[in-house]
């Protein structure tokens, strides 16, 4: 039975050639759940593979809009509404030039097992667009998200999809969405975007979570492996949101960051990063890494030219958090922090190291958190800002904080339970795959050929 996990991989191949980034996302989570389908030959009468890695929908559209200059640009906008089965579509929206049907749909395909790992009723689903909001005015990124979202809001509603931010949205443009959204509806729907202002009906605690959940799930991985936090060496790739408050917290559990970066390069502070620098650069005045020498010459700037292998993976740390973008840890750079001591790696980004890295660290014995687990505290804060929304009442900042820990410390029990079930040891990248997978295998058993 095992054949049929492979039939299924050479099929997707063969149907999506064109879109690596989904086929190495649907090969990681096959791969891995084959122990799991060999238990359930009945599966394939039921085509469960075929129908877990077909989107239930893609919407693609043109999204037009005039620049400073009065001039018309067009972009691309998707949403890929890929699993419904535990609830509304959720996941965020990326806005970066990147962009494109194959990093959507990977993302999608990722958000269905992380979102079932939460516990909580979310269903997967990704969008966005290639548009590149650095080096935009506000009325530009403003005039951009009305016209994306006089297309969107055809296909999402508070009980149907309900994105969220991801790379290039943040709080800016999760309001300028939500502004036009309320404006076409006439319907004042809190729970149709997360993400929000704390003004209008964003959840506390919501901006720290994705970080904040890294760092508890690193947390709990450790201890299962009589490891802590403290007086640890961290280094974090990216400054964005995640990487922002991974940091945050990680220090305040008496580690010590030394390294973060931007797309065009890194900073190393042997001293240990100042966050307030960071937040003030990337939060406030959006301005490029570098800069936080100006303010601490005691650290240095390392420019990354080639992108596929970022710099700040030859910096010796214990820690590794990647938390910018997808496969910036490749195997070259896997080795490199092996051979400098690295003892625990946790995914903040989605998918940032490719699957010869995943293998390498597996094999070399380093504790491995993999993104649909390590950073699915986002995504279950959303969650939690949505119940918020359908109560219209508020939880205090302790409150969410206190069940996104506990949220988290499940989701490392759910890989650690499972990886110890088929027998895989540590290999909590096969055991978050697994507890995930049954969930929803169980539910489409249940419901039906859908
Ligand atoms: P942000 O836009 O806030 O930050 C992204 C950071 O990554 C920036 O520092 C950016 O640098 C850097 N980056 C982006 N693309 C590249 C690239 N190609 N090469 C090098 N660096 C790059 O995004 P988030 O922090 O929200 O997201 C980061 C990752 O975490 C993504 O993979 C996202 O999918 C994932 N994630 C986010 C969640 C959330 O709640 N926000 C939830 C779960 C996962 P620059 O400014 O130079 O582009």
């Amino acid at each position: 039975m095992t054949n049929y996990v492979d039939e299924v991989l050479a099929s997707l191949k063969e149907k999506n050639a064109f879109e690596p980034e989904f086929l190495q996302a649907a090969d990681e989570v096959l791969s891995s759940i084959k122990p799991v389908v060999e238990r359930h030959p009945e599966y394939k009468k039921i085509a469960l593979l075929e129908r877990v890695t077909e989107p239930e929908r893609i919407v693609s559209f043109r999204v037009p809009w005039v620049n400073d200059k009065g001039e018309v640009v067009v972009n691309r906008g998707y949403r890929v509404q890929f699993n419904s089965l535990l609830g509304p579509y959720k996941g965020g929206l990326r806005f970066h030039p990147s962009v494109n049907q194959s990093i959507m749909k990977f993302l999608a395909f990722e958000q269905i097992f992380k979102n079932a790992l939460t516990g909580l009723p979310i269903g997967g689903g990704k969008g966005g667009s290639d548009f590149d909001p650095k080096g935009k005015s506000d009325e530009e990124v403003m005039r951009f998200c009305q016209s994306f979202m006089t297309e969107l809001q055809r296909h999402i509603g508070q009980d149907c999809d309900v994105p969220a931010g991801d790379i290039g949205v943040g709080a800016r443009e999760i309001g300028f969405l939500f502004g036009q959204y309320k404006r076409i509806k006439n319907n004042y729907e809190a729970g149709v975007l997360t993400g929000k202002g704390l003004d209008y009906g964003g959840s506390l605690a919501r901006k720290e979570a994705t970080g904040y959940g890294l760092i508890y799930f690193m947390r709990e991985m450790l201890a299962a492996n009589g490891k802590n936090l403290k007086g640890k060496t961290v280094i974090i790739s990216g400054s964005g949101n995640v990487a922002i408050y991974a940091c945050e917290k990680v220090t305040e559990y008496g580690a010590k960051v030394v390294a973060m970066s931007d797309s065009n390069g890194v900073i190393y502070d042997a001293e240990g990063i100042k966050l307030d620098t960071i937040k003030r650069l990337k939060e406030v005045e959006r301005k490029r890494i570098k800069e936080y020498v100006n303010a601490h010459p005691q650290a240095k700037y390392i420019e990354t030219v080639d992108k596929a292998e970022s710099p700040i993976y030859e910096i010796k740390a214990d820690i590794v958090l990647p938390c910018a973008t997808q496969n910036e840890i490749n195997l070259n750079s896997a080795k490199k922090l092996v051979a400098n001591g690295v003892e625990a790696v946790g995914e903040g980004a989605n998918m940032p190291s490719t699957k010869e890295a995943v293998e390498y660290f597996l094999e070399k014995g380093v504790l491995f958190g993999p993104a649909k687990a390590a950073n699915a505290g986002g995504v279950a804060t959303s969650a939690l800002e949505m119940c918020q929304n359908s109560m219209r009442y508020f939880w205090t900042f302790e409150e969410v904080n206190e069940k996104l820990d506990g949220i988290m410390t499940n989701i490392f029990k759910a890989c650690k339970d499972a990886a110890e079930e088929y027998g895989l040891g540590t290999n909590y990248v096969a055991g978050a795959n697994i507890a995930a997978f049954r969930k929803i295998a169980d539910a489409m058993k249940s419901q039906g050929i859908i």
